[in-house]
C-alpha cells in the first residue's frame, strides 16, 4: 500500500528533514524587525524546489507571500496548507542557552527561533508532500502552500493577498499548524478562534482638575461618566445591555452541547493556572464562555490621582480601555456601530474610539463538517489516540480570511509541544512532535484523497 511506502520514507529520511528544519531556522526572518524576512522567503522556495514543488515568491505591499502547489488534477480535492516562516523578535537574547539562529539539538529537541511557531510545523506539510511523491509518486489530493512573511505582525497583507489571487488559491480546505498539543501530549483538532475589538472610552470634564470641594457638585466628573456609561453597557453577570450586541450569536447546537460536555476540566488545577483557589463553575459553563459566548472586557481604566496621600480633585479626563471578544457570525464593524450608537443614547459626551491594530474576526468551522472525523480518524491512525476537539480558541487569530474572503473551511492541528516556548527564549520543537506532524500530514492527505474519492466531502462551488 503506499502509505506504507510513504510512512517508511519519512522515517528514512528523519536526517535529511532535520537538516532542512535547521537551514530554514538559520535564516533569521523576524517580520517585526524586518530582518532577514525576503531572505528567508528564498530560502524557503529554493527549498520546496528542491523537494519536488512548483515553488513562486509572490510579493505583498509588505513581506512575500511562499506559494507553492502540486496540482495534477485540477479537479480533485484541493487541500491549502498555511502556514507562517517570519518569527518573533528573539530578544532578550542573553536568556537563549545558545544563539536563536544557530539550531542545536538537546535533549531531544530542535532549539531555535521559529523552531516550533511555525518553520517547523509548516515543513511538516510540505516534507509529507514530498514523501507522498518519491514513495507513491504524488500526493492523494492537490496540495497548496501559502506560507506568509509576516503573521508575527498581524498579518496585514493576506487578506488583499487571497482576494487578488482567489482562483489561484482555489481549495476545499484550509488545514492549519500552529501551536501546540495539550499539556498531556494529547493530540487536538482546532476548529476556530474568538475575534477581538479593541476600543478607547474618553470622558472629558473641565480642561483642567478642579478642587472637588469648592466646585464639587458644580464641575462635572468625567469618572462617573464613564463608570455609568460602562454599568448601562454590561450587567453584574456580565451580560451586554448594548441593543443588538447577540443578534448573530450562533446558538449551541447538539454536537457543541455534546463536545463541551466531553472537555477536560477541573475546576482547582484550572483555577491554579489563573491565579484564583477555584472556579464556580462547572466545565460546560467554563467552556462555553471561553469559546461560544462573546465578552465585553475592560483591560485599563485611568484617571484621577492614586499616589501617596491625598489629592481631593474632579478629574479632568477619564479614560477606559476595553476589548469585546466577539464570535463567530458577529462582526467587528457591526458590534463598533451598535457601541458608537449605545454611548451616542446614554451619554454623547463620551468619545469611542476604535484602535484598528490587533482587531480580528471570529471564525469557527462547525464540528460537524464531515472533513472534522476524516482528519480526526487519521490522526488516531498515527498517533494512537483520538484528538480533542476544540471548537474554538478563546483568543484570536486570523483565520476569518479563509472563510470570508476565500470562502473556504479551516481546520487546525497543532504539532508543537505544548512547552515549545514560542515567544520566548529557549523555543524549541521536539524531535519526536517534528517526525510526528510528518506522518500526520501524510496521513492526512490520504485520508481526505480516500474521502473525497467516496464524495463525502463537500467541494468548493465550481470554478
Ligand atoms: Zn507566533
Amino acid at each position: 500500500m503506499s502509505i506504507e511506502r510513504v510512512r517508511r520514507h519519512i522515517d528514512e529520511h528523519r536526517e535529511e528533514a532535520l537538516d532542512m528544519l535547521k537551514d530554514l531556522v538559520r535564516q533569521p526572518s523576524v517580520s517585526a524587525q524586518d530582518k532577514g524576512v525576503k531572505e528567508c522567503a528564498q530560502v524557503l522556495a529554493d527549498l520546496l524546489r528542491r523537494l519536488g514543488i512548483a515553488a513562486e515568491i509572490l510579493p505583498t505591499a509588505t513581506q512575500p507571500i511562499v506559494f507553492g502547489e502540486i496540482v495534477r488534477d485540477a479537479a480533485a480535492y484541493t487541500l491549502l496548507c498555511y502556514g507562517h516562516y517570519d518569527v518573533q523578535p528573539p530578544e532578550p537574547l542573553d536568556l537563549w542557552q545558545t544563539p536563536p539562529f544557530e539550531p542545536a539539538v538537546r535533549d531531544g529537541r530542535l532549539y531555535g527561533r521559529g523552531t516550533g511557531d511555525n518553520k517547523g510545523q509548516l515543513i511538516a506539510h510540505v516534507l509529507a508532500a514530498h514523501a507522498w511523491l518519491e514513495a507513491a509518486g504524488g500526493p492523494p489530493i492537490n496540495l497548496k502552500f501559502v506560507f506568509e512573511g509576516e503573521e508575527e505582525s498581524g498579518s496585514p497583507s493576506l487578506a488583499g493577498f487571497i482576494r487578488g489571487q482567489k482562483s489561484r488559491l482555489a481549495a476545499d480546505l484550509v488545514y492549519i499548524s500552529d501551536g501546540g498539543l495539550h499539556p498531556s501530549g494529547a493530540p487536538t483538532i482546532s476548529l476556530g478562534n474568538r475575534g477581538i475589538l479593541g476600543l478607547t472610552l474618553v470622558a472629558r470634564g473641565a480642561d483642567r482638575d478642579n478642587h472637588s470641594g469648592n466646585k464639587g457638585g458644580v464641575a462635572p466628573n468625567p469618572v462617573w461618566m464613564l463608570v455609568h456609561l460602562l454599568s448601562s453597557m454590561v450587567d453584574p453577570t456580565g451580560r451586554v445591555l448594548i441593543e443588538g450586541f447577540y443578534d448573530h450569536v450562533r446558538p449551541i447546537g447538539a454536537t457543541e452541547q455534546r463536545l463541551l460536555a466531553t472537555m477536560d476540566y477541573d475546576p482547582k488545577a484550572f483555577a491554579a493556572t489563573m491565579g484564583l483557589e477555584t472556579l464556580p463553575m462547572d466545565g460546560p459553563t467554563y467552556w462555553t464562555r471561553i469559546m461560544l459566548e462573546p465578552y465585553c472586557n475592560i483591560n485599563g481604566f485611568l484617571s484621577g490621582y492614586v499616589g501617596p496621600g491625598s489629592k481631593t480633585i474632579i478629574p479632568s479626563t477619564a479614560e477606559c480601555r476595553l476589548d469585546i471578544r466577539l464570535v463567530v457570525d458577529q462582526t467587528t464593524a457591526d458590534i463598533l456601530t451598535k457601541v458608537r450608537r449605545h454611548v451616542a443614547k446614554v451619554d454623547p459626551r463620551v468619545q469611542v474610539l476604535a484602535r484598528g491594530f490587533g482587531t480580528m474576526e471570529a471564525s469557527r468551522t462547525a464540528p460537524e463538517h464531515p472533513a472534522v472525523g476524516v482528519i480526526a480518524d487519521a490522526i488516531r491512525r498515527c498517533r494512537g489516540v483520538a484528538p480533542a476537539i476544540d471548537l474554538a480558541s478563546g483568543g484570536s487569530l486570523p483565520n476569518a480570511v479563509w472563510p470570508s474572503v476565500l470562502g473556504v473551511d479551516h481546520i487546525g492541528v497543532p504539532y508543537a509541544n505544548a512547552d515549545e516556548n514560542n515567544h520566548s527564549p529557549n523555543e524549541n520543537l521536539s524531535l519526536d512532535r517534528f517526525y510526528d506532524g510528518i506522518h500526520v500530514s501524510a496521513e492526512v492527505f490520504r485520508a481526505l484523497g480516500d474521502a473525497a474519492a467516496r464524495g463525502a466531502l463537500p467541494r468548493r462551488a465550481a470554478r
